[in-house]
Parts: structure tokens; sequence; C-alpha cells
């Protein structure tokens, strides 16, 4: 099964530029959806995960039934204000100006071993801000893993260190 014959590009959106790689097609393909959960939980069963983290919001919706097929719990990163329990928080640099991300402060116990997932990797920016997040409660980063990597945004440069793989490059 080629996972690609399931990503839709969308010229120009949400602004005049950027192709987005639209993944509801795969989601809506309950074959298509459950081999890409498959294959990132397969890499992740003999690695002790204590925990997977999903950002806000496409990451939920891959990260949830990762952390499902593992056995383990699953975590929220979120935008402010949306966890209603006392949160820590982490801001980061986008082209112009800055965005926050939030996780409720006894979310992860030091040396939890951390698995984190989102749809995309682009810039790196907001997976980098994860990761310090997760560092921040004491957790350690095992993996990230995304479905789709755009290489030529270099975000892997912004995750030097960290072991990262995604389903999916163009
Ligand atoms: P970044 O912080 O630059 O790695 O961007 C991360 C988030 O932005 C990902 O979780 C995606 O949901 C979204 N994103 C950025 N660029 C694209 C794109 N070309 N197509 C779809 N989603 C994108």
């Amino acid at each position: 099964m080629n996972l690609k014959d399931y990503i839709r590009d969308i010229p120009d959106f949400p602004k005049e530029g950027i192709i987005f790689k639209d993944i509801t097609p795969l989601w809506k393909d309950g074959k298509a959806f459950a081999v890409s959960i498959d294959e990132i939980a397969a890499k992740y069963e003999d690695k002790q995960i204590d925990l997977v983290v999903g950002i806000e919001a496409r990451g939920f919706i891959v990260g949830a039934p990762v952390a499902y097929k593992l056995g383990v719990g699953f975590i929220p990163v979120r935008k402010p204000g949306k966890l209603p329990y006392k949160t820590t928080s982490m801001s980061y640099s986008l082209e112009y100006g800055t965005d926050t991300i939030e996780v409720h402060e006894d979310a992860i116990s030091p040396d939890m071993r951390i698995l984190i997932v989102d749809d995309l990797l682009a810039t790196g920016g907001t997976a980098a801000a994860v990761i310090k997040l997760v560092e921040k409660l004491g957790g350690v980063v095992v993996g990230m893993e995304f479905l789709v990597d755009l290489t030529f945004l270099n975000g892997r440069d912004n995750l030097k260190g960290y072991n990262v793989s995604a389903l999916m490059e163009y």
C-alpha cells in the first residue's frame, strides 16, 4: 500500500505560496489509517514507551491510536488556555511573531520515556518546542514520529540528536 496515494496537495492554503498536505483522505480510508498507525506503533513496541505526546490538533488523530496500540497513555500538548489544570508552557518563534504551547504540569514524571507524534514535520519549530516542554518536566524523548516530512524545509536540523522519522517524505 502506498500511503502517498492518500495525501492530497492543496495549493495556496492557508495562504498563497504554501502547498498544504491534506491528510484527511488517509484518515478517511480505514485501511490506510490502520496501516499508518500500525507502522508507527510497530517501531516502538520494544522501546518501553511510557506515554505518547500528541500535538494539537492533527497530532491527536495520530498520537491517540498509537498510544492505544502501544497500551500506554496519551498526553495532549495544546494551544494556550485550553487545558483546565495547572500548565507549564513553552514559546517558540514563527516566521512572524511567536507561538506558545502548553501541557499539564503533572502530565509527565521525571525519567518517563516519551514518544512525540504529529502529523507533519515542516520547519520543526513546533516539534523542537514540544521536546523542550517534555524535557522541562523531566521526560526522556525516545523518538518523534510524523506521517509526513517536508524534507525541503530541513525540519530535522531543528531536531538534531533526536530519533526522528516519518512514513512519507516529500
Ligand atoms: P512546523 O512547526 O513548521 O514544523 O509546522 C508544524 C505544523 O504545521 C504541523 O503540525 C502541520 O500541522 C502544520 N503544517 C505546516 N506546513 C504544512 C503544510 N505544507 N501542509 C500541511 N500542514 C502543514
